[in-house]
């Protein structure tokens, strides 16, 4: 078992209604069962099950993600008293330093936000879709207006108050990776986490090819760009690409606590269908550990990363692409046993930052690159020594480290 991310959803109700959600309009109705919020009782309970796991299993890093519906929904207070609860776990565990960030939809960011987020070191990111079209497409509140507005207000604040932007952006290709690289960048993003649309097979929309050529002009825009922000979409395949990247898996592994308690998996999981995520474990009666032992346990901790499809495993590019994270690969007739809905998709852009490697580094490194093929250098490149190319090259490959959040 190997998770360090916990999500805690402080407040299980939002004030948008976006039209892809995975809690509330991917099939998954189970959010109307349970309470609003997190009660601050639950606090010590979720901090001890942390204390227990990480007995069993040490990890360099631990996060913890508020999450929601919006978190923002919940009283300020709550987030000062977690915070200064979990002390006790760096006292515990002096090697592993613990992380905090929350995920909103910005709507309600305002002075007092900014100061609690400011004061706890709490990392915010917030989500925006691009342009305005772009994000009011589909980011809308229970009466479908459009967030836009309300969302670039709680940026610029988070900007002058914190000194940086991080935006979340689900990939819209109704917009062009041009238009919405521009606007992401106007707005002066420093930290871009694209994501890749949440479908499965069964309801997967897009035309043949359509995601990687809008993912190939976006890398073409990112990679030009001096002033790029760090984007981990992108930061990610090209460490993979100069096997600098240690992670065997496409997604993190986290665990979610729903604020009645329960354990689940992950919410993109739920758009495979009404309550698939439950383990029907709850922190008050659960250790984490426990999870490992059910079925959707297994496949999510194990047979994840182990058992790919066959395609993918005779794959070329299965070390970069690893499959594709579960809910991409899901379809009702056969569960996971498929490559990703993205997988033409991905085969395109891995392709293509391989090419651009190819560019950038240059022959005279060593003459004998130039009489290779396309397969042997990158063979090549995963076996140099990546302090040195780093040292070499130091100004073109600065910006391939991805920054933690
Ligand atoms: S802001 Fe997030 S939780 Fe709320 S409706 Fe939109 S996607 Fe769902
Ligand atoms: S999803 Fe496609 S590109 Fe990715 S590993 Fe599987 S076969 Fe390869």
């Amino acid at each position: 078992m190997d998770f360090n991310r916990l999500v805690l959803k402080v407040a299980s109700r939002c004030n948008l209604n976006c039209s892809y959600c995975f809690m509330y309009n991917l099939g998954d109705s189970t959010f109307r069962n349970q309470p609003k919020f997190m009660k601050e009782s639950m606090i010590p309970t979720i901090i001890e099950r942390v204390a227990n796991y990480l007995k069993e299993y040490p990890q360099e890093v631990f996060t913890f993600t508020f999450h929601g519906g919006e978190p923002l929904l919940i009283d300020k207070s709550y987030f000062g008293k977690f915070i200064s609860q979990a002390a006790t776990l760096k006292e515990q565990f002096p090697d592993t330093t613990f992380d905090y960030n929350i995920q909103t939809n910005g709507v309600l960011i305002d002075e007092d936000w900014a100061a609690v987020l400011k004061k706890w070191r709490i990392f915010p990111g917030v989500s925006l879709d691009g342009t305005k079209k772009a994000h009011d497409m589909y980011r809308v509140d229970h009466k479908e207006n459009g967030s836009y507005d309300d969302v670039i207000k709680g940026l610029k604040l988070l900007k002058r108050k914190l000194g940086f932007v991080s935006v979340i952006s689900v990939m819209n290709i109704d917009e062009t990776a041009e238009t919405t690289y521009k606007h992401l960048t106007d707005i002066s993003s420093d930290y871009v986490n694209f994501l890749l649309p949440d479908y499965t097979h069964d309801s997967f929309p897009y035309e043949s090819k359509a995601m990687g050529n809008w993912l190939i002009e976006l890398y073409d825009l990112w990679i030009a760009d001096a002033n790029r922000p760090v984007i981990p979409f992108l930061n990610g395949l090209t460490n993979a690409i100069l096997g600098s990247s240690k992670s065997k898996r496409h997604e993190a592994h986290a665990l979610v606590i729903e604020t009645n308690g329960d354990i689940e998996a992950i919410d993109s999981l739920k758009g495979c269908g009404e309550g698939f995520t439950k383990t029907n474990m709850n922190i008050f009666t659960h250790d984490f550990k426990e999870i490992v032992k059910l079925p959707l346990g297994k496949l999510y901790f194990e047979d994840s990363t182990e058992k790919l499809c066959t395609k993918c495993l005779e794959c070329p590019v299965v070390d970069i692409c690893k499959g594709g994270r579960l809910v991409h690969r899901h379809k009702q007739e056969n569960g996971f046993n498929n490559p990703s809905v993205y997988c033409e998709d991905m085969i395109m852009i891995i392709s293509h930052i391989q090419n651009k490697m190819m560019e950038l580094v240059p022959s005279m490194y060593d003459d004998s690159i130039s009489k290779m093929d396309a397969t042997e250098i990158i063979d090549y490149l995963n076996q140099l020594d990546m302090s040195d190319i780093e040292e070499t090259y130091k100004k073109d490959l600065e910006f391939f480290s991805v920054q933690p959040v």
